[in-house]
């Protein structure tokens, strides 16, 4: 038998958050609440293909051509007339030659042409005829096998019809996007202007990484961490350094921020604790905060709202907790700043490695890591403290455990949320 999982709760997790869930928002509902008061971005930017990797559609895209635009084969071979059928043995006589990008000739009954892959059927064709099913006779070729009309044909249109939506506003522009949007000639493509985000860490012990660590400093990883997934999910960054727990000083960088951000980020002290400050400094700066208590592990609340034109998010310090509240509030404002609808990250169902034994309550994210035995593949959950960035990075995701689950026995399934996916 296998140890039992038992997810650990570390003491600085435990919180006022930690009572009955009823009172508590459920995560879809969190999600909206967050994307409300973030608005899209307006401004356009009108670029060149290949340098709107990264960037969100500010229109949906619409076929301006069949793709392909003609019937081509989809094989090398030979274009031939098939009718109602052709039988096995058949020898036909080879009247031409049509390589990708020439055209051919019309054929007349009982003609093939020699044709190469991406080639336009001649007209008069109808199949192709793989050059693997011919023997050659001379200048002729002799069918191995019956042949139907349609064959190996790659029909226009077959991958997208004139006036087909490709993409809707607010998509991302990825290498995919990109390689349809190339096949329909489109060199230019409209794309909102990157969302500018500021990251703000605050907390007394909270120390710049390359300076000297007091004794009770610890040093910031939010923000880089932060920065850094903002950056590969399409933001323009703002590195807003550190600011201590002063509610006046918070505001006063709060407001500054606000004039020239779309969003701004904070960590730490976003609780409703005697030394959390970020509600207090976002009221001073003239901004409005709410505080979100979701049933999530890890998670104390977060604080969602609006200061001048620039959305708002709280995040708790702890790194984890940071990490999970803005996979999915943070997700939601930026997906309204792209212009998209906000959804909940889907996970997918992947057989637990262990059996698991928790308090139930609140959905948890536990970094999990994927094993491969014997062509299956399982999750194995890693130390749910939120406090520790190690089992972060030893893990390929989130586990998702629904909010109801005591106990579950090796093999049930559980949502895993890949980082590849999760973090941009
Ligand atoms: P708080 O949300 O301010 O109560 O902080 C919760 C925990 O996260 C505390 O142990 C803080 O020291 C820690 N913490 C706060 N900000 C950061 C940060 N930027 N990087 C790493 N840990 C942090
Ligand atoms: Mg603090």
């Amino acid at each position: 038998m296998p140890p039992l999982a038992v997810l650990d709760a570390p003491a600085n997790d435990a919180c006022a958050c930690d009572r009955p869930t009823s009172a508590k928002l459920s995560i879809d509902a969190a999600l909206a609440r967050a994307a409300a008061w973030a608005s899209p971005v307006t401004d356009v930017d009108f670029l060149p293909l290949g340098a709107a990797a990264g960037r969100f559609l500010a229109h949906s895209v619409r076929a301006r051509l069949s793709s392909p635009a003609f019937d081509r084969s989809a094989v090398d071979g030979y274009a031939v007339r098939a009718g109602a059928g052709l039988e096995a043995g058949e020898r036909l006589p080879v009247i031409g030659r049509i390589a990708a990008g020439a055209r051919g000739t019309r054929l007349r009954e009982g003609e093939v042409a020699r044709i190469f892959t991406g080639a336009p059927i001649p007209p008069g064709a109808d199949a192709v005829v793989m050059q693997e099913d011919v023997r050659q006779d001379g200048n002729a070729i002799v069918l191995a096998r019956p042949v139907h009309a349609g064959a190996h044909i790659r029909p226009a249109g077959e991958d997208v019809a004139l006036g087909d939506r490709l993409a809707e506003g607010g998509a991302r522009v990825d290498a995919r996007l990109i390689a349809l949007l190339a096949a329909q000639g489109i060199a230019m493509v409209a794309t909102r202007r990157r969302p500018r985000v500021a990251v703000l860490s605050t907390g007394d012990e909270v120390a710049e990484p390359g300076a000297p660590l007091g004794p009770a400093a610890i040093y910031d990883a939010n923000r880089p961490m932060l920065l850094a997934l903002l950056e590969v999910s399409g933001c323009e960054t703002v590195d807003a350094g550190i600011v201590r727990d002063d509610p006046r000083e918070q505001a006063q960088r709060l407001s500054m921020l606000a004039e020239r951000c779309d969003l701004i980020v904070t960590s730490g002290g976003a609780s409703v604790g005697e030394e959390d400050y970020a509600a207090r400094a976002a009221h001073l700066a003239g901004g409005d905060a709410e505080p979100l208590a979701m049933a999530l592990k890890p998670g104390k609340p977060a604080l969602v709202g609006r200061i001048g034109a620039a959305a708002f998010l709280g995040l708790p310090g702890n790194p984890v907790s940071a990490l999970v509240v803005f996979s999915l509030l943070g997700r939601a404002m930026l997906a309204r700043l792209a212009g998209s609808t906000p959804s909940p990250p889907q996970g997918l169902p992947v057989p637990l490695a262990e059996p698991l034994s928790r308090k139930p309550g609140r959905t948890e994210f536990v970094p999990a890591r994927l094993l491969r035995e014997n062509g299956m593949v399982r999750l194995a959950l890693l130390s749910s403290n939120s406090a520790r960035l190690q089992p972060l990075v030893d893990a390929d995701g989130f586990a998702e455990i629904p909010a109801d689950v005591a106990h579950a026995a090796p093999g049930t399934p559980a949502a895993f949320h890949a980082f590849a996916g999760l973090l941009g």
